[in-house]
């Protein structure tokens, strides 16, 4: 089967190569994919930003169905339509892991980076990872779970959270900066969404999807916005940097107010400069979060099943997996909000 592989170390090394078909063991299934999504981590990958383990099939954001189910499984069937959480492997005995903490278990290996994942034909990952997808979720819409889970976990599981009548800010949208807001709005937050020249049709899209103010930072001040917005002024609430760009996370620290909220989504890939000082005088509290957790899986499918969150505006290419070259290139260049590959045989 043909599949997009990290090769080897180092700047770029991703081919398309042809590899075996994964055999089956206990406690997993197999997953014929339909859609995989490509994610920042992707091109964080590409560029040696993010551990990866080569040679290993890239992607995470997984949909598809199961066509095989080793013996012991009897709770799903062949044929169920599934999208899968991303840990091939945990501890489950370090504190983390004891604690419900998957995502930050020292020794995790997840799909996509660690093990083989799914920007090919067939994967198999552990029973314990799948979850149905609802009825009325398409494979394209469901492979968006994933990036749905994390903002979720950021969102609304990380605590201070968003609550009624805040006023949010977020900065990037992209694909996880529009699904940040749709959580944002289900929640009952007032959202300026933040991008600039080259977002202009993420902004217009960012509108349609429920912000309620969307500014382009090169053209127009947002501190005056927020500032009107706010009462007396004060600033925002809460502030979403989703962007992973450096200078975004500096202009919220400007945004937000005195004992306000700064939630990091993005990955940067690298470290950049923050002012810290403003952590003192304006008392912030600073959370991040990383990847997901079960619970917030099942939030996200049920947020994709009553309809609150809307994933398939948000997909603007499908390439087959032969094509990655093209798909990543264009997922780099931001011409498109998110690509989604697919198999071919
Ligand atoms: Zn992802
Ligand atoms: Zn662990």
């Amino acid at each position: 089967m043909k599949a997009v592989m990290k090769v080897s170390s180092g700047f770029g090394n991703i081919e398309l190569r042809d590899i075996d078909e994964p055999r089956l063991q206990a406690g997993q299934v197999k997953i014929k994919v339909h859609s995989a999504g490509i994610c920042g981590t992707d091109l964080h990958i590409y560029k040696d930003e993010y551990p990866s383990f080569p040679p290993v099939v890239l992607g995470h954001e997984v949909a598809g169905e199961i066509i095989e189910i080793s013996e012991e499984v009897d709770n799903y069937q062949i044929g169920d339509r599934v999208t899968t959480e991303t840990y091939f492997s945990t501890c489950r005995v370090c504190a983390y892991c004891r604690d419900g903490y998957t995502n930050l278990c020292l020794k995790r290996l997840s799909i996509g980076s660690g093990v083989n994942g799914g920007f090919t034909q067939y994967l198999v990952v552990p029973v314990a990872n799948i979850h149905l997808l609802p009825e009325n979720v398409s494979f394209e819409a469901g492979a968006l779970t994933e990036p749905l889970a994390c903002v979720v976990n950021g969102v609304l599981e990380k605590r201070p959270t968003v609550t009624s009548g805040d006023v949010a800010v977020i900065a990037g949208p992209g694909a996880i900066g529009l699904l940040t807001l749709q959580v944002l709005k289900s929640s009952g937050a007032t959202v300026v969404t933040l991008g600039t020249d080259a977002d202009q049709q993420r902004l217009e899209l960012a509108e349609k999807l429920g912000s309620d103010y969307t500014l382009n930072v090169q053209q127009q001040d947002p501190l005056d916005l927020v500032g009107q917005i706010t009462n007396e002024g004060l600033g925002a609430d809460i502030v979403y940097e989703c962007s992973g760009a450096g200078p975004a996370a500096m202009q919220l620290i400007d945004l937000v107010r005195r004992q306000g909220r700064y939630v990091q989504i993005g990955l940067f890939g690298h470290a950049v400069s923050w002012d810290l000082d403003q952590l003192c005088y304006k008392e912030l509290i600073a959370t991040g979060s990383f990847a997901s957790t079960p619970e917030s899986w099942r939030k996200a499918l049920r947020l994709l099943a009553d309809g609150t969150v809307q994933t398939i505006p948000l997909i603007t290419d499908v390439f087959g997996v032969d094509d990655w070259r093209k798909a990543f290139d264009s997922f780099e260049q931001r011409s498109g909000i998110k690509t989604l590959l697919q198999p071919v045989e």
